[in-house]
Protein backbone atom coordinates (compact mmCIF):
# COMPACT_ATOMS: atom_id res chain seq x y z
CA UNK A 1 0.00 0.00 0.00
CA UNK A 2 1.24 3.38 -0.93
CA UNK A 3 0.92 5.73 1.94
CA UNK A 4 2.51 8.77 0.97
CA UNK A 5 1.94 9.54 -2.47
CA UNK A 6 3.05 12.97 -4.79
CA UNK A 7 1.18 13.68 -7.86
CA UNK A 8 2.72 16.84 -9.62
CA UNK A 9 0.50 18.97 -11.59
CA UNK A 10 1.56 21.71 -14.06
CA UNK A 11 -0.26 24.75 -13.23
CA UNK A 12 0.32 25.78 -16.87
CA UNK A 13 -1.39 22.95 -18.32
CA UNK A 14 -4.52 21.83 -16.60
CA UNK A 15 -6.25 18.95 -17.48
CA UNK A 16 -4.13 16.00 -18.28
CA UNK A 17 -3.58 15.92 -14.23
CA UNK A 18 -7.52 15.11 -13.56
CA UNK A 19 -6.97 10.85 -14.20
CA UNK A 20 -3.90 10.89 -11.96
CA UNK A 21 -5.89 12.92 -9.21
CA UNK A 22 -8.38 10.18 -9.24
CA UNK A 23 -6.25 7.18 -9.08
CA UNK A 24 -3.89 9.26 -6.28
CA UNK A 25 -6.93 9.66 -4.39
CA UNK A 26 -7.62 6.39 -4.36
CA UNK A 27 -4.37 5.62 -3.46
CA UNK A 28 -4.15 7.20 -0.17
CA UNK A 29 -8.01 6.47 0.68
CA UNK A 30 -6.99 3.09 0.44
CA UNK A 31 -3.89 3.01 2.43
CA UNK A 32 -4.99 5.82 4.87
CA UNK A 33 -2.21 7.97 3.88
CA UNK A 34 -1.36 11.25 2.58
CA UNK A 35 -1.41 12.95 -0.88
CA UNK A 36 0.74 16.03 -1.84
CA UNK A 37 -0.04 18.05 -5.06
CA UNK A 38 3.44 19.49 -6.34
CA UNK A 39 3.42 23.01 -8.97
CA UNK A 40 6.92 23.89 -10.20
CA UNK A 41 7.39 27.19 -11.80
CA UNK A 42 10.07 26.75 -14.63
CA UNK A 43 12.56 29.19 -14.48
CA UNK A 44 12.97 32.23 -16.50
CA UNK A 45 15.91 32.37 -18.45
CA UNK A 46 17.90 34.99 -17.67
CA UNK A 47 17.43 37.18 -20.66
CA UNK A 48 13.64 37.02 -21.03
CA UNK A 49 13.65 37.79 -16.91
CA UNK A 50 14.93 41.77 -17.86
CA UNK A 51 11.88 42.02 -19.77
CA UNK A 52 9.01 40.74 -17.07
CA UNK A 53 7.73 42.72 -14.25
CA UNK A 54 8.94 42.79 -10.67
CA UNK A 55 6.39 40.78 -9.14
CA UNK A 56 5.77 38.19 -11.96
CA UNK A 57 7.60 35.34 -9.89
CA UNK A 58 4.96 36.36 -7.56
CA UNK A 59 2.31 36.46 -9.12
CA UNK A 60 3.04 32.68 -10.66
CA UNK A 61 3.63 31.46 -7.22
CA UNK A 62 0.18 32.92 -5.92
CA UNK A 63 -1.99 31.72 -9.29
CA UNK A 64 0.25 28.21 -8.92
CA UNK A 65 -0.43 28.05 -5.20
CA UNK A 66 -4.03 28.88 -5.72
CA UNK A 67 -4.81 26.21 -8.59
CA UNK A 68 -3.58 23.64 -6.77
CA UNK A 69 -5.61 24.62 -3.19
CA UNK A 70 -8.47 24.59 -5.54
CA UNK A 71 -7.63 21.16 -6.85
CA UNK A 72 -7.03 19.50 -3.12
CA UNK A 73 -10.17 20.68 -1.86
CA UNK A 74 -11.91 19.45 -5.17
CA UNK A 75 -10.83 16.00 -4.20
CA UNK A 76 -12.74 16.21 -1.14
CA UNK A 77 -10.18 14.24 1.40
CA UNK A 78 -10.43 14.50 5.23
CA UNK A 79 -8.35 17.14 6.16
CA UNK A 80 -5.04 16.92 7.07
CA UNK A 81 -4.22 14.46 4.08
CA UNK A 82 -3.81 16.72 1.35
CA UNK A 83 -0.76 18.85 1.11
CA UNK A 84 -0.09 21.37 -1.64
CA UNK A 85 3.45 22.86 -2.61
CA UNK A 86 5.30 24.81 -4.94
CA UNK A 87 8.61 25.05 -6.37
CA UNK A 88 10.94 26.66 -8.63
CA UNK A 89 13.43 25.01 -11.11
CA UNK A 90 13.27 22.51 -13.70
CA UNK A 91 9.99 20.26 -13.67
CA UNK A 92 11.48 16.57 -13.87
CA UNK A 93 14.09 18.00 -10.87
CA UNK A 94 11.90 19.65 -8.80
CA UNK A 95 9.41 16.55 -8.83
CA UNK A 96 12.11 14.16 -7.93
CA UNK A 97 13.65 16.08 -5.38
CA UNK A 98 10.08 16.58 -3.41
CA UNK A 99 9.58 12.64 -3.81
CA UNK A 100 13.11 12.58 -1.30
CA UNK A 101 12.33 15.08 0.83
CA UNK A 102 8.51 13.93 1.47
CA UNK A 103 9.21 10.15 1.57
CA UNK A 104 7.27 9.54 -0.77
CA UNK A 105 6.77 5.89 -2.37
CA UNK A 106 4.49 6.74 -5.64
CA UNK A 107 4.53 9.65 -7.93
CA UNK A 108 1.49 9.86 -10.42
CA UNK A 109 1.48 11.80 -13.43
CA UNK A 110 0.14 11.87 -16.59
CA UNK A 111 2.02 10.83 -19.38
CA UNK A 112 2.46 13.85 -21.44
CA UNK A 113 0.36 16.87 -22.54
CA UNK A 114 -2.69 15.56 -24.61
CA UNK A 115 -2.10 18.19 -27.64
CA UNK A 116 1.30 16.29 -27.81
CA UNK A 117 -0.18 13.08 -28.92
CA UNK A 118 2.73 12.42 -31.04
CA UNK A 119 4.60 12.01 -28.04
CA UNK A 120 4.67 8.39 -26.09
CA UNK A 121 5.83 10.02 -23.07
CA UNK A 122 6.97 13.52 -22.35
CA UNK A 123 10.27 14.74 -21.15
CA UNK A 124 9.27 15.39 -17.55
CA UNK A 125 7.89 11.97 -17.15
CA UNK A 126 10.58 10.27 -18.87
CA UNK A 127 13.14 11.94 -16.27
CA UNK A 128 10.95 11.22 -13.27
CA UNK A 129 10.35 7.06 -14.66
CA UNK A 130 14.37 7.06 -14.97
CA UNK A 131 15.61 8.21 -12.08
CA UNK A 132 12.74 8.22 -9.22
CA UNK A 133 13.86 6.15 -5.75
CA UNK A 134 10.27 5.17 -5.81
CA UNK A 135 7.72 3.73 -7.75
CA UNK A 136 6.13 5.52 -10.73
CA UNK A 137 2.28 5.36 -12.41
CA UNK A 138 2.37 7.03 -15.26
CA UNK A 139 -1.01 7.37 -16.45
CA UNK A 140 -2.31 7.44 -20.32
P1 LIG B 1 4.77 17.14 -22.05
O1 LIG B 1 6.18 17.36 -22.53
O2 LIG B 1 3.86 16.48 -23.05
O3 LIG B 1 4.16 18.35 -21.39
P2 LIG B 1 5.57 16.25 -19.44
O4 LIG B 1 6.48 15.10 -19.21
O5 LIG B 1 6.12 17.65 -19.26
O6 LIG B 1 4.93 16.07 -20.88
O7 LIG B 1 4.29 16.17 -18.50
C1 LIG B 1 3.84 14.99 -17.94
C2 LIG B 1 3.52 15.25 -16.50
O8 LIG B 1 4.68 15.84 -15.87
C3 LIG B 1 2.42 16.25 -16.19
O9 LIG B 1 1.13 15.67 -16.31
C4 LIG B 1 2.74 16.58 -14.74
O10 LIG B 1 2.37 15.51 -13.89
C5 LIG B 1 4.26 16.64 -14.79
N1 LIG B 1 4.69 18.03 -15.00
C6 LIG B 1 5.08 18.61 -16.15
N2 LIG B 1 5.38 19.91 -15.95
C7 LIG B 1 5.17 20.15 -14.63
C8 LIG B 1 5.28 21.31 -13.77
N3 LIG B 1 5.69 22.48 -14.23
N4 LIG B 1 4.97 21.17 -12.46
C9 LIG B 1 4.57 19.97 -11.96
N5 LIG B 1 4.44 18.86 -12.72
C10 LIG B 1 4.73 18.95 -14.02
Amino acid sequence: MFRSVLCPVDPAERGPEAPALTNAKRMVEASGGKLTLLAVIPDTPGMAAEYLPADFRETQWKDAEATLKDLAQSLGLPAGTVATKVRYGRPYHEILEEAVEAKSDLIVMASHRPSLSTYLIGSNAAHVVRHAKCSVMVLR
